[in-house]
């Protein structure tokens, strides 16, 4: 059966604010989603795990809420607000660009400052000169609207749909595995379901890539399997580079990544990742290949968790990462979407 897409709900999700730290509007939106009959736990850190028990073995399925943005260090005796990285947001899709502040009194537009064309010299803009523009004259000005050090922006940039199945906007990475995730636990019927099943929503990847250890801890899986984004090679200035991952291909299977040189590196359960690979094909389901460097995701540190499980990882191809236009293609999704229900099924 093919499950549904729900734009609506993806575009609510993708809406929703979640810094890293700040992951909870975004709990509270998946917790509305989820179909009842799941039992719900937020752990401490602030993890959201739904889980549908069951006699077979221990399986946990893990998507991060969080999605880069900034936050305020300090407000200039004019107005602007000074700022620094949550996560690594895209310096060079940053001047110009419309974001939204998150103060104790509600949302605010804010732009990133930006030279004029005019006086532009042509050399790229320093990030320590990235400043927002929220309208305010004055320090005390922003202060009297309730902005402060250690609010957060975030991208304004509304989820809209293209040609062909195409989504746009901030935060697919990683609220399209999330809405994965979601759609897997409709997808899925009482009796078919041969594993005792935990959907893990997991906080601060963008910053610390561990957020997801205290939810391993809590529910000691024997297999994680990730669901995040991944980078495609589809584009004129990305086409030839490192791997042949295009959207619309259908879901990659994750074989090596590394954030940085050749450690850290995460590699799957070997045996866990051909599986995948044979099950896709059994069925007939479009999937790439994955390797690449450059990207970690949340579920590198979670092997040597718990009692040490068995994992690997399912990338959905995305556009433009860490920007405000993330694009990433339906089909994939639903894909992804039917290749999991097999998994657990
Ligand atoms: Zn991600």
């Amino acid at each position: 059966m093919r499950p549904d897409f729900d734009f609506p709900f993806l575009a609510e999700l993708v809406r929703t604010p979640g810094l890293p730290g700040r992951e909870n509007l975004v709990a509270d939106c998946i917790t509305a989603a989820l179909p009842a009959s799941w039992e719900l736990e937020r752990d401490p850190l602030g993890n959201l795990l739904a889980r549908r028990p069951n006699p077979g073995p221990n399986w946990m399925l893990v998507s991060h809420m969080d999605e880069v943005g900034l936050i305020v260090r300090r407000i200039t005796p004019e107005g602007f607000l000074l700022v620094e990285r949550l996560g690594g947001i895209s310096l060079r899709a940053l001047p110009g660009s419309r974001l939204t502040l998150w103060t104790q009194n509600g949302p605010f537009p804010a732009q990133a400052g930006s030279l004029p064309a005019h006086l532009d010299p042509g050399a790229s803009q320093a990030w320590d000169s990235v400043y927002l523009d929220i309208g305010a004259n004055s320090r005390k000005q922003a202060e009297s609207l309730g902005v402060r050090i250690g609010d957060g922006l975030t991208w304004a940039s509304e989820l809209t749909a293209q040609a062909d199945g195409r989504l746009v906007g901030k935060a697919l990475d990683d609220r399209l595995g999330c809405a994965a995730l979601v759609g897997l636990a409709h997808a899925l019927s009482d009796a078919g379901l041969k594993v005792d099943l935990t959907l893990a929503f997991v906080v601060q990847e963008e910053t610390m890539l561990m957020g997801g250890l205290p939810a391993v801890n809590i529910r000691q899986p024997d297999v994680i399997v990730g669901v995040d984004g991944t980078l495609a090679f589809d584009t004129p200035d990305t086409r030839g580079q490192q791997s042949e991952i295009v959207l619309g291909a259908g879901p990659a299977i994750k074989w090596m990544d590394a954030i940085r040189g050749k450690m850290a590196a995460f590699v799957p359960d070997l045996a866990l990742a051909q599986h995948f690979r044979s099950v896709a094909g059994e069925l007939g389901l479009p999937v790439q290949d994955e390797v690449v460097s450059g990207i970690s995701t949340a579920v590198t540190p979670l092997p040597y968790a718990g009692r040490g499980a068995r994992t690997a990882a399912l990338s959905l191809p995305i556009r433009y990462h860490h920007t405000p236009v993330e694009t990433a293609d339906q089909r994939d999704f639903i894909a992804l979407i039917q290749l999991l229900t097999a998994l657990v099924t």
